[in-house]
């Protein structure tokens, strides 16, 4: 729909536009009032009683007018614009001009001020420092600040107290949720479910809209290979299709349709770029690769951001090719906005200006300018913008230009937003009372978490649990709240959060007797513990020796018919600056696992986790292994649906899980290497492989169990060979082969088996979910077009190359049935 709209995009498109006059007409008629709503035309055609008369003219005169029109367009606002927003963009443009024409250039500057909150999170916001700064114009906005008082209380400063009544932005990190949490990114990544990704974004400027906030620092989109990187958690996984799909998805989910509607924010999609491919997977590390793999593999989620109609952009810490990110004109310019079209603000991630003077590119002064060059426009906290940027200014260093460039920006957004119009828009008391953590919205988090569960291993159906007998839970992570929301949870009811014995004692405490012992803490050592359990997500040790925590498991899993273990990664483990070097679980939990095991009890893990981990020792002995990442505020409720099997668990993974950490970055989208080992087996000498570990990862990209079995028909190919831009329909018929109702991820990928450069073995091109009843069957058609075989050749040109194609469909990247054709660009 949005494409259609965008029209005026160059010249060119004037004449596709004067084709179109027709069409427009026709939503003129009332057809599609959407369109003609947001119609330049109409503002025309309103001011006119006379409809009938000027539809006439409009007729006759469509020729003229569309060239009158287009002309109009480009001249005035010399950008490409859609459709529906032309006549607000030029109401926009001419109220912006007259507000900057009244700024001093200090009052510019200070729109690209973003400082820390400070004092005002904790005192009055009139009497802070920064209340003052507010005062002289000298603050863009805040972050991370909760209430709608608070907020009201400090936009009161700005729009009462400040010369020119700016309004200021309000963002946040509404990372998953608000106060109703919903899992975090990488798991609601495994529920491959679009709708279901985008309404949890609603769902969060719902509540955070509720409570004043209008910008989220949402979505990240960075791709990452390697499980060590602690951040892993806050992104979609491994895969760039399917990392842009979701954040797009989270952008509308964010945004709506209306920016200015009283319940969407601004999204900003973050952290541009490659901060998922720091060297080693240590946070804020060097990342270094070919443009080639930029644009193919981790520049696609940011670019859906942008094609989605992203308001901000956020530069990431790392370096890129030499230069910070935050000063990478070719990024933040050439690609962002020259090739990307891209007109909202870039913002900097937090004193990512200052930290430029640690990575060695000069003094605050120097990177601050230099920042400000290559496209910059807002200062997350270091305020070098706001300090160095007169002095920079005298020395030739920037421009007038670029500073009015870039508060122009920011203004824009908060036009956007409404903000001018009613700066209390966000602030409504009533609706923060009404409209956050909501029993809907909770539902919907609980609904959705059990959508995100991996079932990893389930031998000898030891899942779904009877809801009858003795159920013995153990485990550091069984009886814990705080640590449910998960890493990145700003606004979370930590304390009021679901464990999984208050879910299991609710739902099935009546019929199951649930024994509860704690039987290990997270980590031996109690100062990595610490480390596990900042920002209040206590893991509360218990001091007793790990031998009695141990006996007390045993002994009443000796009492139970099934032992569940809660064991993994505490919240904190993953998230920023939590890089892990080893991905295994702690020694202290293994060993609570062994002396479970020993009873001869079967035993269930319900594994924690916001990152892969190596999990070989437990796949090899543990019947059974349900994921349930970090599940977000109902944790509890939903982890006891999935166990008792009042859902089929169908989550399927979007990172592949090594089977030890020396195999990291893993990922399933490999190149072929010129010894690559034949397929099945393990070592060969003078082959690309190891000499202690298979090639194979643990579990591969897409895997996911579930309490059904699907089974796979044959691939069916419409054709054999195709030339240009013929369609090519693949199928395959999916059964429910089990007893009971479940959801299937059809996976379809292509691999360009001979390239003018190297090809991935495989690419992930579309994804079907579908639901199957027992015994149903189901047929799934990807229709294949040439736009599925375009990549980035060594010209960084995009388009694709003619050849044999394998085409391969499975329930995940391991397990697939394939077939070759022949595409060609015309037919000889
Ligand atoms: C993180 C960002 C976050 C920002 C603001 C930074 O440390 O890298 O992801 O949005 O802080 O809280």
């Amino acid at each position: 729909m949005r494409g259609k709209h965008t029209y005026f995009h160059n010249c060119g498109s004037l004449l596709f536009f004067v084709a179109h006059s027709q069409v427009m007409l026709k939503y003129f008629n009332g057809l599609n009032p959407f369109y003609f709503k947001s119609n330049y035309l109409k503002i025309i055609i309103l001011k006119n009683k006379n409809i009938n008369k000027l539809k006439n003219l409009i007729m006759f005169l469509r020729f003229p007018l569309s060239l009158l029109f287009a002309g109009c367009i480009s001249l005035l606002l010399n950008e490409t614009l859609p459709a529906q927003t032309a006549a607000d963009n030029v109401k926009m443009k001419s109220f912006i001009d007259g507000l900057m024409k009244k700024m001093t250039l200090e009052e510019k500057i200070g729109q690209l001020n973003l400082p820390g909150s400070g004092d005002i999170v904790t005192g009055e916001a009139k009497s802070s420092d920064i209340g003052r700064k507010i005062r002289e114009g000298k603050v863009g906005g805040l972050f991370n600040i909760k209430s709608v008082a608070k907020i009201r209380d400090i936009q009161r400063v700005a729009v009462e107290e400040s010369r020119l009544k700016i309004p200021l932005l309000f963002g946040m990190d509404v990372i998953h949720g608000y106060e109703s949490v919903f899992p975090i990114p990488l798991a609601q990544s495994c529920s491959w479910d679009m709708p279901l990704i985008e309404q949890a974004a609603r769902i969060s400027a719902i509540e955070a809209s509720a409570d004043g906030i209008n910008w989220t620092f949402s979505p990240m989109a960075d791709i990452c290979r390697d499980a060590r990187w602690g951040r892993i958690a806050e992104g979609a996984g491994e895969d760039p299709y399917l990392g842009g799909q979701i954040a797009a998805a989270m952008v509308r989910g964010y945004q709506g349709k209306d920016l200015a509607a009283k319940n969407t924010i601004m999204a900003c999609v973050k952290h541009y770029a490659l901060y998922g491919a720091a060297e080693a997977g240590r946070d804020y590390n060097t990342a270094d690769m070919s443009r080639q793999r930029m644009y193919n593999d981790y520049f696609p989620p940011y670019k859906a951001a942008v094609e989605a109609g992203v308001g901000s952009v956020m530069a990431s810490f790392n370096e890129v090719e030499g230069v910070p990110a935050t000063a990478n004109r070719w990024l933040l310019t050439d690609v962002l906005r020259k090739q990307w079209g891209f007109k909202g603000f870039v913002v900097s991630d937090y004193t990512g200006i200052n930290e430029m003077e640690a990575h060695g590119i000069g003094d605050l002064k120097t990177v601050s300018a230099r920042a400000l060059n290559a496209g910059l426009d807002m200062d997350m906290v270091g305020e070098g913008f706001l300090t160095h940027t007169p002095q920079s200014l005298k020395e030739g260093k920037i421009s007038h230009l670029q500073i009015d460039q870039a508060c122009r920006r920011i203004l824009e957004a908060k036009y956007k937003l409404g903000l001018f119009e009613d700066p209390y828009r966000y602030c409504d008391e009533n609706r923060a009372k009404t409209e956050v953590f909501t029993p809907q919205h909770r539902e919907a988090a609980r609904q959705m978490a059990a959508q995100t569960f991996v079932l990893l291993k389930n031998e000898g159906n030891v899942l779904p649990l009877k809801k009858s007998g003795t159920v013995a839970l153990v485990g550091p992570l069984a009886d814990n709240r705080e640590n449910m929301p998960g890493t990145w949870a700003v606004a979370a009811r930590f304390s009021e959060a679901i464990s999984l014995l208050d879910g299991m004692k609710k739902l099935a405490g009546g019929q199951v007797k649930i024994l509860h012992a704690r039987g290990s803490n997270l980590d031996a050592d109690s100062l990595f513990e610490e480390r596990a359990g900042m920002f209040g997500k206590s893991l509360r040790r218990d001091p007793r020796p790990a031998a009695v925590l141990i006996q007390e498991a045993v002994e009443i899993a000796r009492q139970a018919d099934v032992v569940v273990a809660a064991v993994g990664e505490s919240a904190e483990m993953s998230g920023e600056a939590s890089s892990r070097a080893n991905i295994e679980l702690p020694q202290a939990q293994r060993d609570l696992i062994a002396a479970l095991l020993k009873t001869g009890k079967p035993v269930v893990l319900v594994l924690f986790t916001g990152r892969p981990l190596a999990l070989k020792w437990e796949h090899d002995r543990v019947p059974a292994i349900l994921n349930v990442w970090y599940p977000g505020s109902e944790a509890g409720y939903a982890i006891t649906d999935v166990l008792f099997g009042e859902v089929n668990p169908s989550g399927k993974l979007t990172t592949s899980w090594p089977q030890v950490i020396g195999q990291v970055p893993i990922y399933y989208a490999h190149k072929m290497t010129g010894r690559p080992l034949p397929e099945g087996q393990w070592f060969q000498k003078f082959r690309s492989n190891y000499l202690d570990v298979s090639n194979d990862p643990l579990y591969p990209f897409g895997f996911g169990l579930s309490y059904t079995q699907f089974e796979y028909g044959d691939l069916q190919m419409s054709h054999s060979r195709l030339a240009g831009n013929q369609t090519l329909k693949a199928s395959i018929k999916v059964k429910n082969t089990g007893t009971r109702a479940g959801s299937e991820v059809v996976q379809l990928y292509v691999r360009d088996v001979v390239g003018s450069v190297t090809r991935p073995v495989k690419e992930l091109k579309a994804f079907r979910k579908i639901e199957l009843q027992p015994g149903e069957t189901k047929e799934v058609t990807f229709d294949i077009t040439t736009q599925d075989l375009k990549f980035y050749n060594y010209d960084l040109k995009y388009d694709w190359e003619p050849g044999n194609f394998e085409v391969m469909i499975g329930p995940n990247a391991r397990t697939v049935k394939s077939a070759t054709v022949y595409w060609e660009k015309t037919r000889p």
